[in-house]
């Protein structure tokens, strides 16, 4: 079926969409929930278009030395056996000078097979000066001029090649503050008609992090951006000292969310007086449940692939079936474990899974503040630990606490096998949320927005046990789902 786009399409703006370990242009769970937004869009046959950028060196590829220091590697990866290149560019001001944008196209399918375009934006392009080809070559990149420069490619950038692509977009949905441009150049299309513009466009904020909240000051802005609309539009909208990009969405926007019930809430903290809805993040089914588990799905819940609410009735399962699903699972994970990092782990042991970003609040290391207490609840073989998580190229804190996991996974040697894989990716995910007994989460509240890790476990019938944050609160049923580390927040 075709799905009208006479009434206009829905543009998804995100700097990071994680589609496929073989595609490595994301970070974490913003681009993981990107991909899995796109594959429901097909499956519900919505007029929909993605736009994010081609980083040609992707995030990096991180290698642990044996007491756990972080390397980085750039991921090259060709593009042309993912993407199809289009025959069109448009151009943007930046600096004073014309920068050409290109674009490259995948159809993102769900189980419908009905394809969702998402154009990835290059300026690696012949025509522009050899500084501005390397605009769109890394994710995250900590130089804020270069960074900015993404920004406008992604958000001015983006809504101009829509246009050119002969895209007629009804609504724009801008997540997160690095995306924030789209309103602005909206803004400058229709003659600062900001009733207009916050017609058009839908903000979500998916992180209270403060370091995630892009703010630039005015003189860089300037410099850069060159008056795309006049200083003080953007002082009133994003903020009168520094250009608060998440203050800039807010403002432009008819409608704003939050990534959970408990997100919400600490975003409207954040951002007094601003209306700030919650819708709770999910995860898209087909992509996150292992193998054995999807066979066993389909034997007894046909259909739940496509109508994902059918696996509320997974009590249809007898208890022994699924238990053998979950041990093919748990044998895979422990092969591939004890096959890639030179560990012994025993099918036989209880096996909790961690992993996510190494940044601070996540708290890697909270599992081990008593080793003593540890090894006596889990010597003996009975318990074993498996982990995995980057920390950013420039996240001292992070990489620490990578360092820290792997003096404790030493310590406890002869008492609690535990093992830190390196460089975390989808298809390490997967086998993980599927594999492991348990999933756990030690964030510091209120900081995981939502923390779609794991819904993903939960897909595959593995219990959380988890600090009372984000999803994590709509999602605990005690003892049934899992279990609550600490108490309700107030
Ligand atoms: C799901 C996923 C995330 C996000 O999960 P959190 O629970 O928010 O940490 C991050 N990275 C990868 C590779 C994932 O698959």
């Amino acid at each position: 079926m075709q799905a009208s786009t006479s009434n206009g399409v829905i543009a998804y703006f995100v700097m990071e969409v994680g589609l496929s370990s073989r595609i490595p242009t994301y970070s974490g769970g913003l681009g993981i929930l990107a991909a899995d937004t796109l594959r429901a869009a097909s499956d519900l046959n919505l007029p929909f278009v993605g736009v994010t950028l081609l980083y040609r060196r992707g995030y990096y590829k991180q290698i642990l030395s044996p007491d756990g220091k972080q390397m980085e590697e750039f991921e090259d990866w060709d593009p042309s056996e993912h993407l199809i290149r289009l025959p069109v560019e448009v151009s943007i001001e930046l600096e004073g000078r014309g920068v050409r944008v290109g674009a490259w196209k995948m159809d993102v399918r769900g189980v419908s097979g009905f394809p969702v375009p998402l154009i990835f934006l290059d300026t690696n392009l012949d025509a522009n000066v050899p500084e501005d080809r390397e605009i769109t070559s890394f994710l995250y990149v900590d130089d804020r001029v270069c960074r900015l420069k993404q920004e406008a490619v992604l958000g001015i950038g983006g809504v101009r090649m829509l246009e050119a692509l002969g895209y007629n977009v009804r609504k724009y949905h801008m997540n997160e503050g690095h995306t924030s441009l789209v309103a602005v150049e909206l803004l400058r299309r229709c003659e600062m008609d900001v009733e207009e513009v916050k017609r058009r466009c839908v903000f979500t904020t998916h992180t209270p992090v403060q370091s995630a909240n892009d703010i630039y000051p005015y003189h860089l802005v300037n410099s850069i951006l060159d008056g795309i609309v006049p200083e003080d539009v953007l002082r009133k909208f994003g903020g009168h000292d520094a250009l608060n990009m998440t203050l800039l969405g807010l403002n432009l926007s008819g409608f704003a969310n939050g990534v959970s019930k408990r997100h919400s809430g600490v975003a409207k903290q954040l951002y007094p007086g601003h209306d700030i809805k919650a819708v709770t993040n999910g995860v898209y089914p087909y992509a996150w449940v292992c193998g054995s588990l999807r066979a066993l799905y389909d034997r007894y819940l046909p259909g739940w692939s496509s109508e994902p609410e059918i696996l509320s009735r997974a009590d249809l399962i007898p208890d022994d079936e699924l238990w053998q699903a979950h041990l093919e699972a748990k044998r895979d994970l422990i092969d591939y474990v004890n096959q890639r990092a030179s560990t012994n782990l025993s099918y036989e042991a209880l096996t909790i899974g961690f992993a996510r970003r190494a940044t601070g609040y996540k708290r890697h290391t909270l599992v081990f503040s008593d080793l003593g207490r540890l090894k006596k609840i889990g010597g003996g073989g009975r318990l074993q630990i498996v982990m995995a998580g980057k920390a950013h190229r420039n996240d001292i804190q992070g990489k620490e606490m990578i360092e820290a996991a792997h003096r404790c996974i030493r310590e406890l040697s002869g008492h609690v096998k535990a093992v830190y894989l390196e460089n975390y990716d989808i298809d390490l995910a997967l086998k993980m949320v599927s594999g492991c007994d348990l999933w756990l989460n030690t964030p510091l509240p209120p900081y995981e927005a939502c923390g779609t890790s794991g819904m993903k476990a939960a897909l595959n019938g593995v219990l959380n046990f988890s600090v009372l944050d984000g999803w994590w609160i709509e999602g605990c049923i005690e003892g049934v789902t899992g279990w609550a580390i600490g108490p309700p927040p107030d």
